[in-house]
């Protein structure tokens, strides 16, 4: 047994603590696992609308290049010049100013007197056009940062900030520039000034440390004169911020006169309505989300739900949207907020529960099959009893029958008083044997559900009388006082005969092996009134009777009470499993309850017939 209890607690019990242990741990983290998915989800569709801005934005810069062409077919570059801000802006809304400037330095277009724009891009470009001022700009042309910008995040940020600003550089840190000029200086990537909740889908699990805020921009500025920046190229955008707002410009050479740069500064409220509509996030997204363009100081540019508020600065995720737009981006936020504890709340409560519900399942099962073992152990131990002790009960009455009648077969018995005393114990001996070997048939039968009852209207007084009368001279012949209160008139009841009977003899026989010394048996028969109509009979005796915690055991089968008497008399452990089982097969019923004055009575109880 106790090994078996080892077995199941190291194979069932230890494993499903442990996975359970393992299931409530994991549910910790179910919240950070759902912002996780989510912050995967939309982090995609941020980087997607930001490509497509990018791509929107190559696609206007081409635009810009075909109007510059077919502005100037047909005509002297040099003389159209002069009109060139004129002539774009009126075929080609989306510039503010256009501009034309020589490689050499030499601002031919636009006059300040043009518009008030005009003006101001003289005012604030002139020198960086002719190359006569450094400027900081965003150009998309490929740049590195610079050794020594690593250098100073190395030592004035943490390690996972140096991977952050590492992760951002597009190129290896010795590799060259792809743009001629080598006399450009770079910038230092800057912080961003929005802090997604979720950086770009690394969200950290609760119990690990949280990184610090910061995170680094993708978009380095280079600082350079106008003609360091476009190099030999032909087409390009070149951003830079002046007095805190971004100004965008596209520029175009021509082939035939490569000496010319023709550009032009956009109107940015036209740009942000020509990428208006690429803000779309998928419809089946429209009501969790809402997606916004927000510019360089967080202020929301373009939303896919006007009505929406929230503190611009904390999207859920955000995706810059690289050197057309600087410090730009398209940022995610969630329309309900808090739907995602929520769920992740109501998803660790199922599961918690669906959790404790097996761990229990798993432990009552468990408690089922260790008492259910339990339960086979005993009756396989009571058994084992029944077998030794039914031999030993057969072999004590055919050891007397054997002897007493080898005495009287070899006539060594004289007297007639003897020899009846020796055929009476003989009759005894073969009519404890028969009880016997019909309570082991009988039982056998009943267990395999094939005990037949033979029911018919008979008298119980009748049979106890019977019964008595059979079993008095044995009685008598040990020294018991036998007394039985019969009425006169018969007992109606529908019974099997041979049964009843059986119980009856059942009941006296353990009488007379309990008494232990006490002999004095009562057999009565009583009538019982109450709501069913039914007769009650009685065998008593004065015993030590039955210990209270075994009152109801001993009609169980094979049981037998523990006590020092029952150890020294032989047994099967069945007379009263029988009984009571042939006794509620008659509707009845056999108990225990201890006499008055001492003792034990046991009570068959059956319906009369009415
Ligand atoms: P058996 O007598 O063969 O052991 P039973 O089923 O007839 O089996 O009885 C079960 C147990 O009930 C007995 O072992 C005994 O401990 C207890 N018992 C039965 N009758 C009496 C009685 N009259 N007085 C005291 N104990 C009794």
């Amino acid at each position: 047994m106790k090994k078996v209890a080892v077995v199941f607690v190291l194979a069932v019990l230890v494993p499903s603590a442990v996975l359970a242990w393992l299931a409530f741990r994991s549910l910790r983290d179910q919240q950070f696992v759902l912002e996780r998915q989510q912050s995967l989800l939309y982090q995609g569709v941020t980087d997607a609308l930001a490509k497509s801005i990018t791509d929107t934005l190559a696609q206007q810069q081409r635009e810009f290049a075909d109007q510059v062409e077919t502005l100037l077919t047909n005509h002297d570059a040099r003389v159209a010049a002069a009109s060139f801000d004129e002539q774009l802006r009126r075929h080609w809304p989306a510039a503010e100013v256009g501009f034309v400037v020589t490689v050499g330095g030499n601002l031919l277009c636009p006059s300040p007197t043009n518009s008030l724009e005009a003006r101001l891009f003289c005012t604030d470009n002139s020198a960086f056009l002719r190359n006569r001022e450094s400027v900081e700009v965003y150009w998309n042309n490929a740049r590195k940062i610079a050794p020594e910008d690593l250098g100073n995040n190395q030592t004035s940020t943490s390690q996972q900030q140096l991977a952050n600003v590492a992760s951002l550089s597009r190129f290896d840190s010795n590799a060259e520039p792809a743009v001629a000029n080598s006399q450009l200086a770079y910038g230092k990537a800057k912080a961003r000034k929005v802090d997604p909740v979720q950086k770009q889908g690394f969200a950290t699990p609760p119990d690990e440390a949280p990184s610090p805020a910061q995170t680094f921009s993708k978009v380095i500025p280079s600082e350079g004169e106008f003609h360091q920046l476009i190099g030999g190229e032909t087409d390009g955008m070149l951003a830079r911020f002046l007095q805190n707002k971004l100004k965008l410009m596209f520029w175009h050479r021509l082939n035939r006169d490569p000496q010319l740069v023709f550009g032009a500064q956009l109107a940015l409220p036209r740009v942000i309505e020509v990428l208006r509509p690429f803000l779309q996030a998928d419809p089946a997204l429209h009501t969790e989300i809402c997606v916004a363009l927000l510019d360089e100081n967080t202020r929301p540019m373009a939303l896919t739900r006007p009505d929406f508020r929230a503190d611009w600065k904390r999207p859920f995720v955000s995706s810059e949207i690289g050197d057309a737009l600087p410090h730009w981006e398209v940022a995610v936020y969630l329309i309900n907020p808090a739907k995602l504890p929520q769920a992740a709340r109501t998803t660790r409560l199922t599961l918690g529960l669906l959790i404790a519900l097996l761990v229990t399942a798993i432990g009552v099962g468990g408690w089922l099959i260790v008492s259910d073992l339990n339960r086979q152990l005993a009756l396989a131990r009571q058994k084992t009893d029944f077998v030794s002790n039914v031999s030993h009960e057969l072999k004590t009455p055919l050891t007397s029958i054997r002897m007493f009648s080898e005495l009287l077969s070899e006539g060594r018995v004289t007297e007639p008083d003897k020899q009846r005393s020796y055929l009476n114990i003989i009759t005894a001996e073969a009519a404890r044997l028969t009880r016997l070997i019909n309570n082991v048939l009988d039982f056998s039968r009943m267990e395999r559900g094939e005990k037949e009852y033979n029911f018919a209207d008979c008298d119980l007084a009748g049979i106890a009388k019977e019964a008595a009368e059979t079993f008095r001279p044995h009685l008598e012949s040990t020294g018991f006082k036998f007394a039985t209160v019969l009425p006169d008139s018969p007992v109606q009841i529908r019974a099997d005969r041979d049964a009843i009977a059986q119980v009856i003899v059942n009941l006296l026989s353990n009488a007379e092996k309990y008494s232990n010394g006490s002999k004095e048996i009562t057999l009565q028969v009583t009538g019982h009134v109450g709501p069913v109509r039914r007769v009650e009979l009685k065998v008593m005796d004065r015993g030590p009777g039955v210990p209270p915690e075994a009152r109801e055991r001993i009609f169980e089968k094979f049981y037998r009470a523990n006590d020092s008497l029952t150890n020294t008399v032989q047994g099967s452990g069945l007379g009263l499993t029988l009984a009571r089982q042939i006794a509620r097969a008659h509707q009845g019923d056999v108990a225990y309850a201890p006499r008055e004055g001492g003792g034990s009575c046991f009570t068959l109880r059956l319906p009369l017939i009415s």
